[in-house]
């Protein structure tokens, strides 16, 4: 990138930041905190969108307040979403974080910066293939092919689970796989779901957030099974 389109990225993630503040301010009334948007700073978001990462003329659409297509008819989360969702969280430097549904694999690159292990489950082959390259410079990410219902059995107890595709029902087995005092955060039914478990039955407290709209948590894999970096 020349200095020309440095400088336009700078201010093109300026006003992310702006868009991020004012929508948490709506939504919240408070701040993101300062982890969370360092994080997000240091990533950069038009790599993570295929097709635009050679047009200087898509940045600021790539960084607007806004979802965008990433193919296989899936979607990045808009900026504000990717910040909500990682700061409700409470992620701490030693936290290990599951994430299902790995998409682009920018939401997975800002977690991977707040704690100190990110493993990341897509049920898209072909999607999961053209992400994983990009994911190779954060160390601490690991991602597999499979079913999120499932999670991650293998590492499990997760301290963070994040859920970036929409259902309709808890997933008890991700609980199940959640630390006592752990947290997951999922769309449910509509809106942002905070979980925190209290106790290994697994007995947990649920608290509604924010209305979204995502793509919804799809049942099975949808090509071949074999796992991909491990
Ligand atoms: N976190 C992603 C957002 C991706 S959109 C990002 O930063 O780009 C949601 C993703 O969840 C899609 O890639 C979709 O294929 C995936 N998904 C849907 N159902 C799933 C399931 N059961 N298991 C794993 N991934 C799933």
């Amino acid at each position: 990138m020349n200095t020309k389109t440095e400088a336009d990225l700078s201010l093109i993630r300026k006003q992310m930041f702006k868009d991020i503040s004012l929508h948490s301010q709506r939504a919240d009334g408070r701040e993101i905190d300062s982890r969370v948007l360092f994080a997000m700073n240091r990533t950069p978001r038009h790599e993570f969108i295929e097709h635009s990462a050679k047009s200087v003329e898509c940045l600021p659409i790539d960084y607007a307040d806004r979802a965008r297509p990433i193919g296989f008819g899936q979607t990045i989360s808009q900026p504000f979403i990717v910040a909500y969702m990682s700061d409700k969280l409470d992620i701490k430097e030693s936290h290990r974080v599951l994430e299902i549904g790995t998409g682009s694999g920018y939401q997975a690159a800002v977690l991977s910066q707040l704690c100190s292990k990110v493993f990341t489950v897509e049920r898209i082959e072909p999607l999961l293939r053209n992400t994983l390259p990009r994911l190779t410079k954060y160390t601490n990410v690991v991602g597999k092919l499979g079913d999120g219902h499932d999670g991650w059995q293998e590492n499990a107890p997760y301290d963070r689970i994040m859920v970036t595709a929409m259902t309709n029902s808890l997933p008890l087995g991700l609980v199940k796989q959640l630390k006592v005092t752990g947290k997951m955060i999922l769309p449910l039914n509509g809106h942002l779901c905070l979980v925190t478990k209290t106790g290994p039955r697994p007995t947990f407290e649920t608290k509604a957030l924010i209305g979204v709209s995502f793509v919804p948590l799809v049942e099975g894999i949808s090509a071949r099974l074999t796992p991909i970096n491990e």
